[in-house]
């Protein structure tokens, strides 16, 4: 604490992101990173980058890569907005279109970062309980509010939410805004930007993270009508004009255009959880239904905090969240390679014997 502290900082109780140890020989389980690199055309596309024209700012607009997603998801590009990965997308996006009077909704088991941005912009919420199987249920959403999110797939769940689902309650909620945050659904759903034709509340978020391994660039994206992204816009423009640089502008394009990279690899991905989920469960352990890139399990015997630290012990990280007391037992497990999958269910097997 300091007495040159604006009022704010006081009040403010920061995100925690998941750890990321400076040791070596880690497996690394704990952040949804992708274990596959980045398309080989991606890293040549940066070392281009590598040029005398780093002395110019770069397109304050990022207009390449609005159309590289506008080409994507066949909407237009001023119907996109990027930023400095989704998490600088959402925080815009809290600030423009879910500052209102009544209470944003979120559900109470979901990405721990909500409650971070309203705390930060002054955003009343109320959290709205996952049902017995933790699934969102639209239903519980249908009553007044100043704005509705949640992640598809949620997360840490990882539990998917129909399309039908998500149309149903856009139509039963038209004097808000929905926004979809899909940095999984590229693992195992169908996003929802195909609905923003017909719904002018619809915002739809994503990131090139997770699918695209590229956490470490930093580009996220989001699609809505242009009035939406026109808010987005004008908040950008009063905060930071260049949130994308050369080279996160020339990553992105070229890993939006090598469809067949994302492909292969994001299957790869989805293979190897449909096996741990099979291998897990052998194990004794109950996995929730996951179309994303990590599982969500709990062991009928075991504890989750004791399970996470003896898995540390053995150079393997996941992550397990204490709170709230309905996932305390639960750990998130990302997906990463086969080898990586075959150490986890040896570990496993090996604390489980003990
Ligand atoms: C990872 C994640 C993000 C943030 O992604 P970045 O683009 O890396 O900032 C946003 N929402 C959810 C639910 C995520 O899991």
């Amino acid at each position: 604490m300091s007495k040159f502290w604006s009022s704010i900082v006081h009040e403010l109780t920061p995100y925690i992101p998941g750890e990321q140890p400076k040791i070596s020989n880690l497996i690394k389980l704990n952040t949804n990173e992708n274990p596959y690199g980045p398309s080989p055309k991606v890293l040549a596309a940066l070392q281009a980058e590598v040029a005398d024209s780093l002395r110019l700012y770069p397109d304050p607009a990022s207009d390449r890569v609005r159309e590289a997603v506008a080409n994507f998801y066949d909407v237009a590009s001023n119907q996109v907005f990027v930023g400095n990965g989704s998490d600088e997308v959402l925080a815009h996006v809290f600030n423009a279109l879910l500052k209102h009077e009544a209470p944003i909704l979120f559900p109470d088991i979901t990405y721990s970062f909500y409650p971070v941005y309203c705390g930060l912009y002054g955003i009343a919420y109320e959290t709205v309980p996952l049902g017995p199987e933790f699934e969102i249920q639209v239903e519980d959403y249908m009553r007044p509010n100043g704005g509705i999110i949640f992640p598809n797939p949620n997360a840490p769940t990882g539990r998917l939410l129909a399309l039908a689902d998500i149309e149903r309650l856009l139509k039963a909620n038209q004097e808000s805004v929905i926004v979809v945050d899909e940095a999984y659904i590229d693992f195992g759903g169908e996003s929802a930007a195909s609905l923003v034709q017909h719904y002018p509340n619809l915002l739809v978020t994503h990131t090139l993270s997770k699918a695209r391994s590229l956490a470490g660039l930093r580009v996220g994206f989001a699609i809505g009508q242009a009035p939406l992204i026109e808010a987005l816009n004008r908040v950008k423009d009063s905060f930071n004009s260049y949130p994308l640089d050369r080279f996160a502008i020339s990553g992105a394009v070229a890993a939006l255009e090598d469809k067949a990279y994302f492909e292969e690899t994001r299957h790869k991905v989805m293979a190897t959880r449909e096996s741990l989920v099979a291998e897990m469960q052998a194990l004794g352990f109950t996995v929730l239904p996951s179309a994303a890139n990590f599982i969500f399990a709990r062991h009928a015997e075991r504890s989750g905090a004791e399970l996470a630290a003896l898995l540390r012990e053995r150079n393997i990280i996941v992550r397990h969240f204490s709170k709230p007391a309905r996932i305390s037992e639960f750990l998130r497990i990302t997906i990463g390679t086969n080898d990586q999958s075959s150490a986890l269910i040896q570990a496993l097997r090996e604390i489980l014997n003990d």
